[in-house]
């Protein structure tokens, strides 16, 4: 197949936000149990080169954990659900970390520690609480989380995941993320394609549909997004064919009618994935 171009033959080139967790990679037991194929940096990159660089990680990590991730290769992120993006190796958002937040994620550690199986994830300007190893510890993390809040002030706000709970500042979110990086070349005029998995994603997914794009959702899960894939596996599988062929396997709305498209809205997109 010859190539062609990073166009989805929509009336405006791709920009591409990926979710990581649960979306790039199956979410582990514990956060920094992710294991990352070791082909996805090299697919993400090569993605990257055919859209211009309009490509960004938008997630709840820290942006150095992704660029560990994501080694060798350094994309555009937007981490701790927007408190900090980074484009073009320039930081345009910043969190302001204070005392009395350190000193609040020190309590909840505290707090924490008696507790087997909970997981304090310390993101430095943002802390997360895990449960899913510790379901029993639910409401004592929520009771842990909630005290922190209480303390913190209206300046920060209580967030959910999956068995996760999270306190975030309360300006972020990838809803924001994504409308901030969309005003910064290469991705200010482009169709925006969102692809998540997490209910902290459909923020995001209100975002780029309302602005005409494209939302998909990685597995199960309420969402508004109107496509779906099922897992990270058939995502990356995808990604590569994108990669590959310059061409985005998803059909981006306003995208002329094409027939070599992996997708059909009859069918869902998960089983798309192995023709
Ligand atoms: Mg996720």
């Amino acid at each position: 197949m010859p190539m062609t171009s990073a166009s989805c033959h929509a009336s405006a080139a791709p920009a591409l936000f990926l979710d990581f967790d649960g979306t790039l990679v199956d979410i582990a037991p514990a956060p920094d149990a992710v294991r990352v194929d070791p082909a996805l940096p090299g697919v993400l990159h090569a993605i990257a080169e055919r859209l211009g660089g309009a490509l960004a990680i938008v997630t709840g990590r820290p942006v150095d954990v992704v660029d560990r991730y994501l080694a060798p290769h350094r994309f555009d992120v937007a981490g701790l659900h927007g408190a900090v993006i980074r484009v073009a190796g320039r930081d345009i958002a910043e969190p302001a970390i204070t005392p009395s937040f350190r000193a609040e994620v020190a309590r909840l550690a505290d707090g924490a520690r008696p507790l087997p199986g909970l997981i304090v994830e310390d993101k430095g300007a943002s802390v997360a609480v895990h449960w899913r190893l510790a379901p029993e510890f639910r409401p004592a993390a929520e009771g842990l989380a909630r005290t922190a809040l209480a303390a913190l002030g209206p300046e920060w706000r209580l967030q959910t995941g999956k068995a996760v709970l999270e306190i975030v500042r309360a300006g972020t979110g990838k809803g924001r993320a994504i409308a901030r990086l969309l005003t910064e070349p290469p991705y200010e005029g482009r169709t925006a394609v969102f692809i998540g998995d997490d209910d902290t994603d459909e923020q995001g997914f209100a975002e780029v549909l309302a602005r005409g794009g494209l939302a998909v959702r990685v597995g199960d899960g309420e969402t508004r997004a109107p496509l779906r894939v099922s897992g990270p596996a058939a995502l990356a599988i995808l990604l590569r064919r994108w990669a590959e062929t310059g061409q985005c396997p998803f059909p981006l709305p306003g995208a002329a009618n094409d027939e070599t498209m992996p997708f059909r809205s009859e069918r869902p997109m998960g089983d798309m994935t192995d023709d």
